[in-house]
């Protein structure tokens, strides 16, 4: 087993350490940085690096690396977990998604060292976090406004992508072509396997999604031999492929009533919200374009015509995983001893 360096400190076998990537200051000259926890086991094994808050504004998964940290089951690792809460720290201190230049992280991978600053940050977690790692797990949430059924994407041509997906065990797994400059590309271009999860809604803590990525994180960590399996047998939930998914739009501007909320099984021609005046009277429907799941929808009952409302995935058997998610969650409630608060 060797050293892990990260930003020029070394963490031994059996450290843990708290390190800061140093990044651009403020302009008052307030010196910035992103904050990493290494927790590098005694023996050998996989390096696995969890980000979140890529996108600043997309908290969920600062909690969730959080709780994950305190979990007491990483005392005896073998290999390494590279734990990064917030990678946008700009956009996190301003509640934004962007950087200050108004760019999107999320696209500008996988950087350049004399690129915009977005494409400098970028540099930096390729060179200081992603180039060290053998695996990723990547954590977000609905945009602004917007809240996902937990989910998990990635681009399961890969066999080994599908494997850690399925181990992570929530019962939404989406197929999702590469963005470009997305992190998911970088590191695909590293041949490195690499999930994201998305669960919540920006700007907002959900326990429900925090236990859910936590139990993910622990899950794929059995699976790639960093944690042995409980009892010796990995067993996981049932995740379910999504074909295809897709959404809804607002048919005309005005106010929605929601009939339907995420997680529920929706079936073609079925009415999932309306559109009226604010007198409620001209009423458009919004109706299901096929039998699916709700896994996505937009949290404003505001729209424009044209505007995205629900989004919708859909599979072999809907009402599978609809029982799927009822049990899954409910499953994960009851379950407060396992989880630190
Ligand atoms: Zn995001």
């Amino acid at each position: 087993m060797t050293e892990m360096i990260i930003a020029g400190h070394s963490i031994k076998p059996g450290e843990r350490k708290r390190v800061m990537i140093e990044t651009a200051p403020l302009y008052d000259f307030t010196s910035t940085g992103i904050p990493v926890e290494v927790i590098c086991g005694k023996k050998d094994g996989p390096v696995l690096f969890v980000s979140a808050a890529i996108h600043g504004d997309e908290i969920n998964g600062v909690d969730i690396i959080k709780r994950l940290l305190k979990h007491k089951r990483l005392k005896h690792i073998h290999g390494t977990l590279i734990a990064i809460p917030i990678v946008n720290v700009f956009g996190f201190n301003t509640k934004t998604r962007y950087l200050p230049d108004r760019r999107d992280l999320n696209r500008c991978f996988p950087g350049n060292d004399d690129g915009s600053m977005a494409s400098q940050l970028a540099d930096i977690f390729m060179k200081e976090i992603v180039s060290k790692a053998t695996h990723g797990i990547d954590l977000h949430t609905g945009a602004i406004h917007r809240s996902n059924l937990p989910q998990i994407r990635g681009c399961f041509d890969d066999p080994e992508t599908k494997r850690l997906a399925e181990a992570f065990g929530v019962p939404v797994m989406i197929h999702s072509d590469l963005r470009d400059g997305s992190l998911r590309e970088a590191a695909k271009n590293q041949k490195m396997p690499m999930l994201l999860f998305e669960g919540g809604e920006a700007l907002r803590f959900s326990e429900t999604v925090t236990r859910i990525g936590v139990r993910g994180i622990i899950n794929v960590m059995e699976v790639i031999g960093m944690l042995p399996c409980e009892e010796g047998v990995c067993e996981f939930s049932d995740s379910f492929h999504a074909h295809d998914s897709h959404w809804l739009r607002a048919p005309y501007s005005g106010i929605l009533q929601v009939k339907k909320r995420l997680g529920d099984r929706v079936r073609k021609d079925q009415v999932l919200g309306i559109i009226s005046d604010p007198f409620g009277n001209h009423r458009y429907e919004i109706k299901a374009k096929f039998d699916g799941i709700i896994i996505g929808m937009s949290m404003i009952p505001l729209f424009n015509k044209g505007d995205a409302v629900f989004h919708i995935a859909t599979f072999e058997d809907a009402k599978l995983v609809e029982d799927n998610i009822e049990q899954y969650q409910d499953a994960l409630l009851s379950h407060a001893d396992t989880f630190v608060t």
